[in-house]
């Protein structure tokens, strides 16, 4: 069994500024844990599940925007025991790790000593990622070299596509994925350049045929519409199976796809 806790459901300035979702980013958990884009409340929201962050093998960004990467400095001192026990890794987009173009790195020194391995992800590269195979995905985002991933986890391919604007490359290279998670920052009408609204979301499922398709890293304008509407009326477009996340929500990911609401809220 495989699962995944959405630690946060928000993305985009405002929602993170205020809050309008948390912004943790969430965990996979299969032989090992990861953790991906750990914004802010991720630490908050473990310590409101009872996760012990001592217990992560991986900490996963995928560009270098601070609703992706936050609190990963303190997962960081977590996952290593308070910075005592040299383990785990640390994995992100080369302006995470080494920064570029005029971005700093979202990591301190210090804590890019912390891990046992730190690995500098471009599209294209594959790691093992606390006992998951994956591959490293094209984004087209205003940080340019930020990266999405599939996982291959022992329940099927999990594909998260990352922040970023709908492009042929970035769909095709998420073709096969069994669970797909997408960073959809805007509702219907409310077009923002360099992510994905709902619009694009029908030609996105209907190309990969995911057997559940969930939309996350909403944006204020997105909540306030109603995500589950929005939902609802792409599940009706698609014929397929889409849920948006909820602060809190576990998917679990065995023979079947169950969707858990939220423990606490
Ligand atoms: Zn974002
Ligand atoms: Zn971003």
């Amino acid at each position: 069994m495989v699962s995944i806790t959405f630690l946060g459901t928000g993305g985009g300035r405002f929602a993170t500024i205020y809050q309008t979702r948390s912004t943790g980013g969430m965990l996979i958990e299969d032989r090992g844990r990861i953790h991906l884009d750990p914004g802010p409340g991720a630490l908050t929201n473990m310590a409101r599940l009872n996760m012990d962050p001592g217990f992560t093998d991986a900490v996963l960004i995928s560009h270098c925007h601070p609703d992706h990467y936050s609190d990963a400095e303190v997962l960081i001192e977590g996952m290593t025991r308070g910075g005592i026990n040299t383990r785990g890794l640390l994995a992100g987009s080369v302006s995470t790790i080494d920064g570029i173009d005029g971005i700093r790195p979202a990591i301190s020194d210090y804590h890019r000593q912390l891990p046992s391995r730190v690995l500098s992800m471009r599209a294209g590269d594959e790691a093992d990622i606390a006992g998951m195979r994956t591959r490293f995905t094209p984004t087209r985002h205003t940080d340019a070299s930020g990266v999405g991933a599939v996982f291959e986890t022992s329940a099927g391919t999990v594909s998260y596509m990352g922040d970023t604007a709908p492009r042929e490359e970035v769909t095709a290279s998420h073709e096969g994925c069994r669970v797909l998670i997408l960073n959809v920052t805007r509702p219907f009408g409310a077009r923002l350049r360099c992510h994905l609204c709902s619009e694009d979301v029908p030609a996105i499922v209907e190309r990969l045929r995911p057997e559940l398709t969930v939309l996350t890293h909403m944006g204020v304008k997105m909540v306030e519409q109603g995500p589950e509407e929005q939902a609802l009326r792409l599940e009706r477009m698609t014929g397929s199976r889409i849920v948006a996340a909820r602060d809190m929500m576990r998917l679990d990911i065995g023979d079947s796809l169950r969707v858990n609401a939220p423990t606490l809220l």
